[in-house]
């Protein structure tokens, strides 16, 4: 096992790593940008080491500055938490040519899947259903019309390297695909240096399902169920929970089933998570992510696993600690996304908060890097907490979230938790029935 691991990130997901490197006595190195000398992952590590100015791109971001952090302080392996370098596989590919253990899949893995008709093309191969589309991308306009005209209007064109919804645009009817199709190009240039696209039927009411896979890298593989992360505003997700409202036992063994043996066949190691779109009982690929989610805790809660102590456990050469027979299923829990910002524009809030108060009890579980008197620097993303709840059943982590919510203090910035007050109070939400427009919607009507 490692001695030390260096966590190339910050906020929450920092703070959850290192917990999770003390509870298995690993020493914790924590890095940071001037911005976040104070931040609560720079007094939670062993040590800290400061890489940088506070934007991402000369801090968090930069190679070099990781590299050396690691070598000062003698780390033996990287944890990326999410976003920043975590689906770098030009960085997992530097960090490896320096002797240093990546905790997560393998580059190869990581720029497979990035380019998502790559991944679209391996998932097909391997048996996992897909949405109906281009095969590989759509060079020109003429191609563009007899693809869109087979498969049928409405379509959507979506960039090769898209991330984060851009470069994605709908064109409804044949008299809006040159737009659609030249905006998008345009988006993804801008965006990614790669104008490549492709075409998908656009399916009207899908939710957004996704599937916990875990691979040991020797060809073993497990699924831990799904999450339904169908609440977004602008293709992020705000609200999420496991298991899945409109999921059942059956068809979670059956998607499950597919997902683990694909992820097997191809010998991935560590966390992953398979996205479906899934409508009318069908499931449809639409992207894979080779790192740990934001939401992964509600998995952690129904399974009563760690994700993150079985990546460091894989990532130093040991077998996982649970195969497939040994996950169970076990009630119900919701994550609500807590930003700092302000209704009803989401305009991002940084700045001080006088106090802090996490709610506690039963099933309740707060991940944040929060304390009083702390400054939320204006630098990065606005995620400054995140509720998750636990109950028997859906009702009861319903009535928990409400409790706790209720509960929880951020004094001196706007947050986003009024927002989970009013969903509380909408019979949709109460039913778990909604789907990928909900939320929008309901925005565009209440707020
Ligand atoms: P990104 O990597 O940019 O997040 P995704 O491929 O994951 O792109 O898609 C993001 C979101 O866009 C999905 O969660 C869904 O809301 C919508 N979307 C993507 N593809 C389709 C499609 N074929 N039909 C309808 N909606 C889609």
């Amino acid at each position: 096992m490692f001695d030390k691991i260096l966590i190339a990130n910050r906020g929450e997901i920092a703070l959850r790593v290192i917990r999770a490197c003390r509870e298995m006595g690993i020493k914790s190195v924590a890095v940071h940008s001037t911005a976040d000398s104070d931040a609560m992952h720079v007094r939670m590590a062993d040590e800290a080491i400061c890489i940088g100015p506070p934007p991402s791109t000369d801090s968090y971001l930069s190679i070099p500055a990781i590299i050396a952090a690691c070598e000062i302080t003698g780390a033996e392996a990287i944890h990326p938490g999410y976003g920043f370098l975590s689906e770098n596989a030009n960085f997992v590919q530097i960090v490896e040519d320096h002797g240093i253990t990546f905790i997560g899949p393998t580059a190869e893995h990581i720029r497979m899947m990035g380019d998502k008709i790559t991944a679209k093309d391996t998932m097909k191969a391997l048996g996992v259903p897909c949405v109906p589309g281009s095969d590989g991308g759509v060079p020109d306009m003429d191609t563009a019309r007899r693809v869109a005209g087979e498969i049928g209007y409405p379509v959507i064109i979506k960039a090769t390297a898209g991330g984060g919804g851009r470069g994605m645009k709908l064109a409804k009817a044949a008299d809006e695909l040159e737009t659609a199709f030249r905006t998008a190009r345009a988006e993804a240039k801008a965006a990614f240096g790669n104008d490549e696209v492709y075409i998908e039927k656009y399916l009207g009411r899908p939710r957004h399902i996704e599937i916990q896979v875990f691979g040991d890298g020797n060809g073993g593989a497990v699924h831990l169920g799904e999450r339904d992360c169908s609440l977004q505003r602008r293709h992020q997700k705000v609200f999420e929970e496991a298991p899945g409202p409109a999921i059942d036992a059956e068809t979670r063994a059956r998607i499950g089933k597919t997902c683990a043996e694909a992820i097997a066949r191809i010998g991935y190691r560590g966390a992953g998570t398979i996205e479906f779109l899934f409508e009318d009982g069908e499931f449809y690929f639409i992207e894979m992510n080779t790192r740990l989610q934001v939401e992964h805790p509600v998995t952690e809660a129904i399974f009563g696993v760690d994700l993150v102590r079985e990546q460091i456990r894989v990532a130093s050469g040991l077998p996982m600690s649970f195969g497939q027979e040994d996950l169970s299923l076990n009630g119900h829990a919701i994550e609500v996304r807590i930003n700092a910002e302000k209704l009803p524009n989401f305009a991002p809030c940084p700045g001080l908060v006088n106090v802090f108060h996490a709610p506690g009890g039963l099933g309740v579980r707060m991940d944040s890097a929060l304390y009083g008197g702390y400054r939320i620097p204006p630098y990065y993303d606005s995620l400054i907490g995140k509720l998750i709840v636990h109950g028997r059943d859906r009702p009861e982590a319903l009535a928990r979230l409400r409790r706790a919510l209720g509960e929880l203090i951020v004094d001196g910035v706007d947050t986003t938790v009024p927002l989970f007050h009013a969903l509380l109070d909408e019979p949709d939400i109460l039913a778990g029935d909604y789907n990928i427009h909900w939320l929008e919607k309901w925005l565009a009507e209440n707020i």
